[in-house]
Formats: C-alpha cells, structure tokens, sequence
C-alpha cells in the first residue's frame, strides 16, 4: 500500500537522517509528543506520527519570495538553536529558496526550472510575500520573470502549495491601502491550487513544520477554516488562551507603557491588544522554541493573521471599541455559554473598573 512519502523523490528516509543527524530516538519521540500537541491531536497520535515520519522520504521542497521582508525566512532560520524541529527543516531537500541557497543567477533559476519539469506533482512549493498584478507585474521581477508568471508555474505544478505569511495569504503590508502594486495573495493569484494558508508576520516555524509533518502522516494537507488557515493554528481566539486574561475578567489594565499595571503583567487591552479579534495559537506555541510570544513579552497583539490587518486593525495602540464576538461566542456549538458568560463578566468588570477610576468612556471615543 502506498504511504503519504512514497511522492517524494529522495530515496533516504527521514528517521535514517536524524540519526545520522545524532538525533536519539528519545528525543524523536519527544519531537512527535509536541507535533502531536501542535496539530491539536491526542497525544496517541505520537506513535502514528512516529511510524509515518521514520518511513517517509525527504520532500522535495521550492521556497519563492515575491514581495516581502523575508521575515518568515528569518524566522524559518532563527526559530530554534538546536531543536528537533531546526533538524527536520535542515533535512527537508530545500532545492530553491533565493535567501538561503548556494547558487546564483541562471545557476539558480536552473535549480528551480530542474524541479518543475522532473518533480512535477511531486514537490512542495512555499511562497512568502504577496504578487503584485498591476502593470503585468513588473513590480517583482525575478531573472526576468514576473511573480505571477513564476508563481503560476511553480506552484500550478506543485503537489501542495504553502502561503507562509500574511503577505502571501492575504496580501498584507503590500496589499493595505492604497496598494499601488496591485499586491494579491497567491490564492488570488493562482486560483484553484491545492493551498494552504499559513498567516502570520511572520508565520510561526512550530506550525510550518506541524503542516509538513501532517503531510508526511496523513498524506494530506490539514483541516482549514474560511480563511484556509489549518484549525489546529487558527481555531482558538488568542483572548481565551493568553495568560493575561485573569486581568482582562478582573478589570485590571494596562494603562500606560512602564506603568504598574504593565510592570505587573496585567491586561493590554487597554493599549490597543487585538487578542479579542484573532485567532492564532501563539499563547500556547509561543516563539523562539517556546520562549514567548508578543503579549508575554509586554506588547498586545496586533491580529496579524487577519486579512488586512494594516487597514483594519490600525492604529494599533488603540484599544478596541468593544469586546468583538459576542454574537458568535454565545453560540453553544462553538465556543460554548460559558465563555460568553466570562467575556460579559470580563466587560462588566472593565465598566466597573473605569467607573472606579473616575474615567469618562467617552473621552476615548
Ligand atoms: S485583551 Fe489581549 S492582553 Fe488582554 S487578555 Fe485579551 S489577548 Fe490577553
């Protein structure tokens, strides 16, 4: 029978590759435990996750930058030092990624051009940064190709597409207002591809890995929203799960930068924290191996894997006028009555709170 790697082109496996790596199978199957918990799977799913990744051989791998910062590449390269997770992508056969490779000029473009015509179907094409469509795309070019022309390419002969970044899942920065490139999102661009969105400025490393890691045990790409965001990344709100929230129900905010509230690790709604409005798991994968995240860091979320967050959630130090969702999170098969009795709690608490303050709400407004 057939398994999810047999695709892939590489003939050594992934399990023989760690080791050679000096990888234990100890820390393997701590690697699995969390790709497990990642992928919001119960944690048996570890021995499933396991078997599949020791069978399956290296993806072959495209990495496109169009218009971007390179900021999920930075973050593809300085997430951890050393984990098992920098392992796993150190041994994904990255054939092309114009940051990063060795070759140069036709050199590369020949790298690239070498895995479509050999490798059709059979790679993984990731694209960070948004193309641009106005003026037949001549604001990114690329060895004389425009990002449409490359990206209709490389991805329309992919077996999975990844747009890592809100760039390239929604359009983001080059997208906002008045976009004068004609900035789109790859699946705008090249509609009808199998694609996953992976927003997020930039996106977090842990889930790049749990996508491909998903793809290698199920053989398929995982389960999305509306957005084409995997669930497993996007289906919490940052607000129910930020350490943070014990504040938010008490009525304990942030009110200054530097101020007690702040010094104490209270709530940053108050200065302009977007939690309520995003869906992300950074409060339970965090950055840099786990070490934190935005608001453990002292600064509130700014909602950057919403789609046009620029226009939308800006100013960013500027709270929200009202607690969003509640309509949505009242509905007992989502989220449940409980959560929207405590975010009302949490709202009565904060009225109460200003009042006592002696703060006039409508001076904000
Ligand atoms: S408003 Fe922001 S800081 Fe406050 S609890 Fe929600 S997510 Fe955390």
């Amino acid at each position: 029978m057939k398994s999810p790697g047999d695709d892939f082109t590489e003939d050594i496996a992934l399990l023989q590759k760690l080791k050679d790596r000096g990888l234990s199978r100890r820390d393997f199957m701590k690697f699995c435990a969390a790709m497990a918990a990642t992928l919001a799977l119960p944690a048996s799913f570890a021995g499933k996750i396991a078997e599949a990744v020791e069978k399956a051989k290296r993806p072959s791998l495209v990495w496109l930058e169009f218009q971007d910062c390179a900021g999920n590449t930075e973050a593809l390269l300085r997430a951890t030092k050393p984990t098992i997770t920098e392992l796993v992508l150190d041994i994904l056969s990255i054939d092309y990624h114009e940051t990063i490779m060795a070759p140069a000029g036709h050199q590369a473009e020949k790298s690239l051009e070498d895995v479509v015509n050999n490798q059709k179907g059979k790679y993984i094409a990731v694209v960070e940064g948004s193309i641009p469509m106005a003026d037949n795309g001549v604001y990114c070019c690329i060895g004389g190709k425009s990002a449409i022309e490359i990206a209709r390419k490389v991805c329309g002969n992919a077996m999975a597409t990844i747009a890592v970044g809100t760039c390239a899942a929604f359009g983001g920065l080059p997208a906002a207002k008045p976009n004068p490139t004609g900035a789109v999102s790859v699946k705008e661009a090249v509609p009808g591809i199998t694609l996953l969105n992976l927003p997020g400025c930039p996106a977090n490393v842990e889930n790049i890995t749990a996508t491909i890691v998903h793809f290698l045990t199920f053989g398929k790409l995982p389960a999305t929203d509306e957005l084409g965001r995997p669930y497993f990344a996007h289906g919490k709100r940052i607000h129910d799960n930020c350490e943070r929230r014990a504040h938010f129900d008490a009525g304990q905010f942030v009110r200054a930068w530097g101020d007690e509230g702040h010094r104490k690790g209270w709530c940053l709604y108050e200065m302009g924290c977007k939690g309520p409005e995003a869906f992300y798991n950074c409060p339970t994968v965090k950055y840099n191996a786990g070490t934190s995240w935005p608001v453990q860091a002292g600064h509130g979320c700014i909602a950057c894997a919403v789609p046009n967050f620029w226009d939308t959630m800006t100013p960013f130090y500027k709270r929200l006028p009202n607690v969003p969702g509640f309509g949505v999170e009242n509905t007992a098969d989502k989220i449940g009555a409980g959560v929207a009795g405590v975010v009302a709690a949490g709202i009565a608490a904060h009225r109460i709170a200003r009042a006592v303050k002696g703060k006039d709400e409508s001076k904000d407004k």
